[in-house]
């Protein structure tokens, strides 16, 4: 069960927010509005700076984290957006263990000098909170990808603030369905909405929300002047996710924390990595913070890579492909990125999904039981 927001539950307003007031006759669900012009006199002259398609779908993100939602064309897109207005050489305080391409962006930003990126331990706090003295911006991700470490999210807001770093949080692996970082100091949450929002990995998609009312209207004005504008079938998708998004959650986690305890059991298996684990370093923070653990476990296997490959190779209900948060389940070694060479080469990731618990442990055990 999740907590109340302004009277209302997560569950309803995925369900109530981003409709029309009722009009006899009129749709009940938002319509897929196709235009790039529209005609004069009004405030949206120009498809580039809005559309009611994604109107509706910044309304329900918007009313599910609790402050101003702004919508792009990818996570990415948002990412960009919130990264615009880092200072020349400003630097920038980011996790070590965070989605790849955010890394590699402020990688090549610092290389550009256009920036200084500092990698901390995001679990860190007492670390990560020392290097933000003097710098512009604090990167959070928490649960972390693809090790779902969990960030004291209240007190590296808190403390970034205090020293005049924005504090911005990617909340992806978590949705608006288990924690709301804008209650707990920070300054901008975004979403790749993408993954859990959409839901059926047939969409890109990405959101960043603030309840600062001049930074959204300058995230609204980075987007119009660097087009990175959403599609209006995207966000209708997007928008008839969230209808679901917490009945997805509430599966999906349900199941993972059954899959994690087993894996845990299993000889083929070195470590865990789930928060739903009371050993689990994140375990207590987690339970603290979040109101669930959400959909997402990390393991290792014995065997190393080939070991690792094997499984991916020969599992039939889950689905070896990246990406995550759809209601399929999806496995893969996340080491065979480049990008992420700092992953032991053992570690599988996993995004559970809402198929039956027992079909996925089945397929799981009999791909472990697989020879390399
Ligand atoms: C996928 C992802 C992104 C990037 O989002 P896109 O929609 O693929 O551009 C950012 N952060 C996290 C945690 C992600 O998983």
């Amino acid at each position: 069960m999740t907590r109340a927001r302004g009277g209302l539950r997560a569950e309803t307003i995925a369900i109530t927010s981003g409709r029309e007031p009722p009009l006899p006759d009129g749709p009940l669900n938002v319509p897929l509005v196709l235009a790039s012009s529209f005609h004069a006199g009004g405030s949206t002259p120009y498809a580039r700076e809005g559309n009611p398609t994604w109107t509706a779908f910044e309304q329900a993100v918007g009313a599910l984290e609790g402050g101003d939602a702004v919508s792009f064309s990818s996570g990415m897109g948002a990412i960009a957006a919130i990264l615009e207005d880092v200072p020349l050489g400003g630097r920038v305080v980011l996790p070590t263990v965070a989605y790849m391409e955010v890394r590699s962006l402020l990688r090549q930003r610092a290389d550009a000098d256009r920036l200084e990126a500092v990698q901390v331990d995001i679990t860190d706090t007492e670390v990560a909170l020392h290097a933000c003295e003097g710098a512009a911006l604090l990167w959070i991700e928490s649960p972390t990808n693809p090790l779902l470490g969990v960030a004291d999210m209240a007190a590296l807001c808190q403390g970034a603030r205090r020293l005049g770093a924005l504090a911005v949080v990617d909340s992806t692996l978590a949705t608006p369905i288990l924690q709301r970082p804008l209650t707990a100091g920070a300054d901008v949450v975004l979403h790749s909405a993408t993954k859990f929002i959409g839901g059926h990995s047939d969409l890109l998609l990405g959101v960043a929300i603030t309840s600062d009312e001049r930074r959204a209207a300058r995230l609204r004005q980075v987007r119009e002047m660097t087009g990175g504008t959403p599609g209006s079938l995207e966000a209708w998708l997007a928008l008839r996710g969230i209808r679901t998004l917490p009945l997805r959650i509430a599966q999906a986690q349900t199941t993972a924390q059954v899959l994690a305890e087993r894996l845990s059991a299993h000889p083929a298996v070195v470590s865990v990595r789930y928060p739903g684990l009371s050993t689990d370093p994140g375990h207590q923070r987690a339970a603290r913070d979040m109101d669930g653990f959400g959909a997402m476990l990390a393991f290792e296997v014995s065997g190393g890579a080939p070991r690792a490959d094997a499984v991916c190779a020969s599992v039939r209900v889950l689905t070896h492909a990246t990406s995550l948060g759809g209601v399929e389940t999806l496995i893969e070694r996340r080491a065979r990125w480049p990008a992420e060479a700092g992953i032991s080469p053992s570690l599988l990731r996993v995004s559970v999904g809402c198929e039956h618990v027992e079909d996925l442990w089945t397929d799981l055990e009999r791909a472990l039981a697989t020879p390399p």
